[in-house]
C-alpha cells in the first residue's frame, strides 16, 4: 500500500534516546517537508514544552504521542499513546514512575556489567542523558566512551540485548495499567511496531485489548500483515520512522508515517 507521507508519528528527542534537542527535531522534519509530527519519547512528554513554540514557528502540526514500555504475560511491549491532554495528571504520574523505575534497572544493569569488567558509575551514565529518561543505548554509548566495546551495537549483541547476560528488565506497568492510564489522559493507545514481537508472543490475545489502532507502518518493514489485521479489527492505522537520531544512524525522519487525512482522523486536538 502507498501512502503519502504527510506526517511521522514516531520520533525520539534528547529526552529519551534520541540525539535531536526537540527544537532540533521540529525544523528537521520542517526540512524534510514533512507537515505533521507526533514526538513519542519512551516514558515521557518532557518535548512537547520545548517543542511547541518552534512548531508554531515552522508551520508543523504537532499531536500529543508517548511511548510507553510495558509487559503483557510476561513480554515487554512497547504502547503508543497519542492525542492525549499535555495536563493529564495520570500520565505525568506515570512518567515519574517509570523515570524512578528506569533508575533502579539501570544501576542494576550497570552493577551486573562489572561482572564482566564494564565499570560505569551511575554518574557517568546521567552524563550520557540529556533528558529525564536514561535507558540502555545511553548505557551502550557510556561503554563505547570508555572502550569495553568498539560498536554501539555490541553492547546490545553482547551483554544489555534483551536475551544477554547482563539485561535487567525491571518494573513495569502492564499494558492494562498503561492502557487505563491513556484513556485517562483522554488519548488513543496503539500498539507500537507489532512487527519486532517475537514469534512466542500472545499476540491474539493482545489483540482482544482496547486498542485504537496498531502502527502498521513502521520503519521500513513490510505493512501487509498488519494493515489485513487493523482492518478486519475496524482499528486506525499509524505509521512513524522511530526516528533516535545518531542512536540509530539507518533511519530517517519521515521515511515512514501517515497522510494527512489519516493525521486528522487520529489527533482531534492537535497542539499546534
Ligand atoms: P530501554 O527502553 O532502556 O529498554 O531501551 C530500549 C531502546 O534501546 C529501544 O527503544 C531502542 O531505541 C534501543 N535498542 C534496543 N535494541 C537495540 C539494538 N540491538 N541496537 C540498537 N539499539 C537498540
Ligand atoms: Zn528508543
Ligand atoms: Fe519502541
Ligand atoms: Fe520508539
Amino acid at each position: 500500500m502507498m501512502i503519502m507521507i504527510w506526517a511521522d508519528l514516531h520520533c525520539h528527542t534528547t529526552c529519551s534516546d534520541g540525539s535531536t534537542s526537540p527544537e532540533e527535531l521540529i525544523r528537521l522534519a520542517k526540512q524534510k517537508g514533512l507537515k505533521g509530527l507526533s514526538i513519542t519519547d519512551h516514558d515521557t512528554i518532557e518535548a512537547y514544552s520545548k517543542a511547541i513554540p518552534i512548531a508554531k514557528e515552522e508551520g508543523i502540526q504537532l499531536g500529543t504521542g508517548v511511548e510507553f514500555s510495558c509487559q503483557f504475560k510476561g513480554f515487554n511491549l512497547h504502547l503508543l499513546g497519542y492525542d492525549f491532554d499535555l495536563s493529564s495528571k495520570e500520565i505525568i504520574q506515570a512518567s515519574i514512575e517509570r523515570k524512578k523505575n528506569r533508575e533502579i534497572r539501570n544501576k542494576q544493569m550497570l552493577e551486573q556489567l562489572k561482572a564482566y569488567h564494564c565499570f560505569i558509575d551511575y554518574e557517568e551514565l546521567v552524563d550520557q542523558a540529556k533528558g529525564s529518561i536514561i535507558g540502555r543505548p545511553h548505557i551502550a554509548m557510556a561503554m563505547l566512551k570508555k572502550g569495553y566495546i568498539k560498536h554501539f551495537s555490541e553492547a546490545f549483541q553482547s551483554y544489555i540485548g534483551e536475551d544477554q547476560k547482563c539485561y535487567v528488565s525491571g518494573f513495569t506497568f502492564s499494558v492494562e495499567e498503561i492502557l487505563t492510564i491513556i484513556h485517562q489522559g483522554q488519548g488513543k493507545a496503539f500498539i507500537a511496531h507489532p512487527h519486532l514481537l517475537p514469534l512466542k508472543f500472545p499476540i491474539h490475545d493482545l489483540l482482544q485489548l482496547d486498542f485504537k489502532g496498531l502502527e502498521a507502518f513502521y520503519c521500513k518493514l513490510p505493512e501487509k500483515k498488519w494493515v489485513k489485521i487493523a482492518q478486519r479489527k475496524n482499528w486506525l492505522l499509524s505509521g512513524g520512522s522511530d526516528y533516535h537520531g545518531s542512536f540509530k544512524p539507518h533511519i530517517e525522519i519521515g521515511c515512514n508515517g501517515v497522510s494527512q487525512e489519516v493525521f486528522n482522523t487520529i489527533f482531534s486536538k492537535p497542539v499546534t
